[in-house]
């Protein structure tokens, strides 16, 4: 049987240029035949080694037997009455996961997920109520922004910020399902690629990257591709954060924000966006805007408070508008940037925290909430 051929979207600059150099090439060639190849991956969007028209006829009919373009399909295609668009992506043996563009007056921005599930069995999150099943390949985390482009582009998505030639997705968040920190290389090696200027040639500052707090990989990611961060901070104690986020036991508040300022040595912005889930009786007090206050001061940070998007089976309800505009307030008032993030997309089950995509959980740790996963992939 001949080896199963590589898939070339697993690969950021550096790994491609290994694999040609693997393939016999000399070091300046590889080099070179990396960008041409990235370009018409990530660039032009072609899948086919044939129209690959600047590489040699042997390259190319030598790539066709060795290589392969490999991208997740799609199982449904959603688009909300605001114009928010979910995808679900099958990524094998019954897993899907979800991408969701999102579409506003100045920018394009696409969330992607990294995780078939999420193992870190956040309280208020339906993805990480649903357990576990595996990481996301390089492929499948940049497949997602390469077929939002394609399709955005293909359907002639006009838009205010398309310029000629540029994608349709200028902002990406890694906010979708799973805990990206949680499968750090993949996601560098994606995130490599949206940074690429023979790729999709991102800002720092338009990829943003949201972790619940994975102390170590949140140093690593400092070293090897610091991009925008945002932290799922939640609660401003470590009792309620316990409960909220148990990976607060292992990484607890102080922990985290002494790396939060570590990152931010290095970082393309010069603050870390707290995201705090807005949760009706739970973390909304006045006292928990004075605690947080407090807390915040050692970060250089702004807000985002996101109203609790409910989901089958979550024993949460949404605080009240005027509840989040007095924390918000509180903030404020306290000289913080504080916004309240925009519900996009809940028509779809689009919105922060509903996104379920479809995952065979290997960490049986929720069988009771199976029925919560068929409802969402039906
Ligand atoms: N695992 C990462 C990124 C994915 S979640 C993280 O936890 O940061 C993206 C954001 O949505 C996080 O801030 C997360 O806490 C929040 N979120 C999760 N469930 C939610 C829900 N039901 N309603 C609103 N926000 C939610
Ligand atoms: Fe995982 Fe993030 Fe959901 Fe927590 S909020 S369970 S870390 S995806």
């Amino acid at each position: 049987m001949p080896p199963a051929p590589v898939n070339l979207l697993d690969f950021d600059d550096s790994r491609l240029t290994a694999f040609f150099a693997g393939a016999g090439e000399e070091p300046a060639r590889a080099r070179m035949r990396s960008k041409q190849v990235l370009r018409w991956l990530h660039q032009d969007l072609v899948d086919d080694f044939g129209s690959m028209s600047n590489l040699a006829k042997t390259a190319r009919a030598h790539l066709q037997q060795i290589a392969a373009v490999g991208m997740p399909a799609v199982m449904r295609d959603t688009t909300a009455a605001d114009g928010t668009r979910k995808w679900l992506l099958d990524v094998g043996n019954g897993n899907a996961v979800d991408a969701v563009f999102i579409p506003e007056d100045d920018r394009g921005t696409l969330c992607i997920s990294s995780q078939a599930g999420c193992a870190l069995d956040c309280a208020f999150c339906s993805t990480g109520k649903q357990g576990f099943n595996r990481n996301l390949s390089a492929a499948e985390i940049i497949g997602q922004l390469r077929h939002a482009n394609r399709v955005l582009r293909a359907d002639g998505i006009e838009a205010p910020w398309m310029e000629h030639g540029r994608h349709p997705v200028t902002n990406v968040v890694m906010m979708g399902m799973g805990e990206p920190l949680a499968n750090l290389d993949n996601v560098v090696t994606a995130l490599n690629v949206m940074l690429d200027d023979n790729a999709y040639g991102l800002s720092r500052r338009r990829v943003t990257l949201s972790t619940s707090g994975l102390v170590p990989a949140l140093d690593r990611l400092r070293e090897a591709c610091p991009v925008a961060l945002a932290v799922s901070l939640h609660a401003p104690n470590d009792a309620l954060r316990d409960q909220l986020v148990p990976v607060n036991r292992k990484y607890p508040l102080a922990a985290l924000l002494a790396a939060c300022n570590r990152y931010l040595e290095r970082a393309p912005r010069d603050f870390v966006t707290f995201e705090y889930v807005m949760l009706d009786g739970v973390n909304d007090q006045p006292e928990h805007a004075r605690q947080l206050v407090h807390l915040a001061r050692a970060v250089n940070c702004k807000f985002n408070l996101i109203p609790f998007n409910p989901f089958p089976g979550s024993p949460f309800r949404r605080s009240p508008r005027s509840r989040i505009t007095a924390f918000q307030k509180t903030l404020t008032d306290a000289g913080f940037i504080a916004t309240i993030r925009k519900t996009r997309g809940d028509d779809i089950d689009a919105a922060c925290g509903q996104l379920a995509g479809q995952v065979l959980d290997k960490t049986r740790r929720t069988q009771s909430l199976a029925g919560v996963r068929v409802v969402a992939a039906a």
